[in-house]
């Protein structure tokens, strides 16, 4: 069993950090906001209010925090200074490939060990111990961390270096967002042709349109039951979020000059839908937003 700090007890940190004290781990959670201190303590956890003090007694640091600029001031605060030669630091959160391998730098320079290790999942995936782990930096290190991916989640896959773990998942949601957008075009197009939804769906599923975004997320509703589009498009994995994965893309593709038309498309389609009041809407709600564009 590992003694680790878990810094960052937000929506996603929270459950994360309770199956991980749940599987028999000594956890010691963090969060800076008193109100997320609370509700962890209400649910069980053991919290500290200065991760520094506990990190002297703990081999593996796991942050899940909104975005690299948080990431990078937490390693350059107190959490590499404060931990002992060689502890693990893991960063769960969906950052930007550039800051995870500063992130990696730093810890690297500190003679600490690093992982990056954004999530698929969402909230739910948190919650219920099936969130995917994508992880970039040392084969040995992924090793040596697999009983708390496993904790957490239900898969993991190494997918290189530093920063590759955070470059898998930006492709992925890219592929996602883009894929979202076309299901939801082929559906508004096919009311306008008088085509009916589940027949759509029954052609598409089983012919080449097949995709996630179609036969597990529909966008509208009726075809897959569980999707949010039968539930007022209550998230689920909310707009804002996809908002944000879209735009760590265009940065990264910005970066390395890929040239990445459809992911700058998507993203301009998203951030309009977010600056439209959508942001806390599903992602899939998007099929509301193409319908209304039409003439
Ligand atoms: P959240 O805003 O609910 O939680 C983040 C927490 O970090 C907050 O409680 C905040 O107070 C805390 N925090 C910020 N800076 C801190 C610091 N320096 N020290 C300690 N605590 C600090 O966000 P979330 O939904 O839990 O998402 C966390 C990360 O997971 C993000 O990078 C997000 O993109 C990613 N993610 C979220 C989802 C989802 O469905 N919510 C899915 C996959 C990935």
């Amino acid at each position: 069993m590992t003694n680790l700090n878990f810094v960052g007890l937000g929506h996603m940190g929270l459950p994360m950090a309770l199956n991980l004290h749940k599987a028999g781990h000594r956890v010691y959670g963090h969060d800076v906001l008193p109100e997320a201190r609370t509700r962890a303590v209400a649910q069980g956890l053991e919290v500290v209010d200065d991760p520094a003090r506990a990190i002297a007694h703990s081999d593996m640091v796991i942050t899940m925090l909104p975005a690299g600029s948080d990431v990078v001031a937490a390693y350059r605060g107190s959490l590499l200074s404060a931990a002992r030669e060689r502890t693990l630091f893991i960063d769960c959160s969906t950052i930007d490939v550039a800051s995870a391998r500063v992130a990696h730098d730093l810890a690297a320079v500190a003679t600490m060990r690093a992982l990056d290790a954004p999530v698929s999942g969402g909230v739910s995936g948190a919650a219920a111990a099936t969130l995917t782990f994508m992880v970039g930096g040392d084969a040995r290190d992924v090793e040596s961390a697999r009983p708390l991916f496993e904790a957490m989640g239900r898969r993991l896959v190494h997918c290189g270096g530093p920063g590759l773990g955070q470059a898998a998942k930006i492709c992925n949601n890219m592929i996602l967002g883009v894929s979202m957008i076309a299901v939801a075009e082929a559906f508004v197009l096919a009311e306008r042709l008088g085509l009916g939804h589940q027949a759509l769906f029954d052609v598409a599923a089983n012919s080449s349109g097949q995709c996630w975004a179609l036969t597990t997320y529909c966008p509208v509703p009726g075809p897959v039951p569980a999707s949010p589009a039968n539930h007022g498009y209550r998230p689920g994995f909310a707009a804002a979020l996809m908002l944000k994965d879209l735009s760590l893309g265009q940065e990264a593709a910005a970066a390395v000059g890929a040239d990445t038309a459809l992911g700058r498309h998507a993203r301009d389609i998203y951030r309009a839908f977010v600056e439209n009041g959508g942001a806390g809407r599903d992602f899939s709600a998007i099929v509301e937003a193409v319908r209304k564009k039409g003439k």
